[in-house]
């Protein structure tokens, strides 16, 4: 049996849990390499769109850390998307899956083009043959995704002042393998001549709940302890279990305050009073929109970096990390796109799968510097602000890379 979740936060200075044991993650990552403690087996996969530009400023970033720091990160890059389509006829070839598997980590830039996805097969396009596939495959349960509003940023954000209160610091965190992308049977049907019933099916179990559950209170002990629950439970079954599961394990962090809501008024909380959210938990479908709400108050996608995460293994968590936005064509290859995103992604790799909070501050302190003098690519460029300077991605990963 593996622990799945206890590892995770694991150099946050938290205390002993009581042990809860989960349905093991059988697909871990095999580890090929003998590894010493300050090395590190990558797997960068840029894709499409804006993914190289910005998966280039991340990698540089990195080799400023591994200097900074005297870590070795083994950084391996392999086409996916459609890039993997146009050099190996999927989009997850299968040398870029194996070396997923040999590696420690993964750094995701971002697949699908809207242009090109329509011209083959659903089940073949980049988000579901690469990216839906790569999250089930290594059994990537947990998506964090942290909402941080800088005060210098405040005029990105589409509400008030006033209801921004002293910024707005939220941890988004949703279940990433159950419910309704995932639950059988998915199917369109002919019923009858020119009508057709499309049919999605929402699961979930006890052990799915638990563990999601259990990240989000470790992640709000380190936090502002407070979850606040998303779910549906006055209409949905699932609702009605999400509901009873999160209690029970509420009550194993008793210093953690447990609220629940209703989704359609968290998405109208988010709006009103986003200062009162700590930890949000969500299901899948829940948390892929309301984390995208709570994205938009932080003025553009690309200051969102995300995380998934699947077993622990030792010291190390095995995670996926990428950028919340996705290929952005209308900026691609402009070097008009925010590397921050993907670079605040490798900050995250740091902590949660390495435990290596020291140079996941640096990275986060280095992107606070840019900020703070001034810099801004175009989309949180505000050209009232007088000390601002519109800079492009390369320029803006440079100035990160300086200040590590
Ligand atoms: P998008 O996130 O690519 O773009 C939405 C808007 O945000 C655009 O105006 C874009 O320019 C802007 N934006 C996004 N990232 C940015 C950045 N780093 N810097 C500056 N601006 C940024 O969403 P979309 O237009 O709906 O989708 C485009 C393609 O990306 C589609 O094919 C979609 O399927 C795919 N997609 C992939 C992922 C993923 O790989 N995880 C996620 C979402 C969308």
């Amino acid at each position: 049996m593996i622990e799945c979740v206890s590892g995770l936060f694991r150099n946050q200075g938290l205390h002993a849990r009581p042990k809860i044991l989960f349905t093991p993650i059988l697909l871990l990552p095999t580890l090929t390499l003998p590894m010493s403690s300050t090395t590190f087996n990558l797997a960068a996969l840029a894709g499409d769109g804006i993914g190289p530009e910005v998966m280039r400023e991340a990698i540089k970033v990195l080799r400023a850390v591994e200097k900074k720091f005297s870590l070795t990160f083994n950084i391996t890059e392999a086409p996916v998307g459609w890039a993997g389509i146009d050099a190996a006829g999927k989009a997850l070839p299968d040398a870029t899956l194996e070396l997923c598997r040999k590696s420690d980590s993964i750094l995701f830039g971002s697949v699908g083009l809207p242009d090109r996805d329509p011209t083959i097969p659903k089940e073949e396009r980049p988000e579901r043959a690469a990216l839906l596939r790569l999250r089930k495959e290594f059994g990537l349960f947990a998506n964090l995704r942290p909402v941080k509003l800088p005060k210098e940023l405040a005029h990105s954000c589409p509400l008030r002042l006033d209801r921004q209160s002293d910024g707005i610091d939220i941890l988004v965190v949703r279940e990433l393998t159950g419910g309704m992308y995932f639950g059988q049977p998915k199917k369109t049907e002919q019923v009858s001549p020119g009508v057709q019933r499309a049919i999605d099916t929402m699961v979930y179990t006890t052990p799915e709940i638990e563990r999601i559950a259990h990240v989000a209170f470790k992640a709000a002990s380190v936090r502002r302890k407070k979850v606040t629950s998303i779910d549906k439970a006055n209409v949905l079954e699932n609702g009605v279990l999400w509901r009873d599961v999160v209690t029970t394990v509420g009550k194993l962090y008793p210093g953690v305050a447990l609220e629940h809501m209703f989704v359609d008024n968290g998405a109208m909380q988010l709006l009103l009073k986003p200062t009162q959210f700590d930890v949000m938990l969500c299901e899948n479908m829940f948390g892929d929109i309301l984390s995208d709400e709570a994205a938009a108050l932080a003025g553009s996608l690309g200051m969102l970096p995300s995380a998934s995460l699947g077993a622990t293994s030792g010291e190390r968590t095995f995670g996926f990390y990428e950028p919340a936005g996705g290929t952005a064509p209308d900026i691609a290859g402009k070097n008009l796109a925010n590397p921050i995103a993907q670079i605040l992604s490798t900050a995250l790799m740091l902590r949660y799968s390495f435990g290596l909070n020291d140079a996941a501050d640096s990275i986060d302190r280095a992107v606070g510097q840019a900020i703070a003098s001034g810099l801004r690519t175009g989309d949180i460029f505000n050209a009232a602000d007088t000390a601002a300077k519109k800079v492009g991605t390369r320029e803006m990963g440079d100035a990160i890379a300086g200040a590590i």
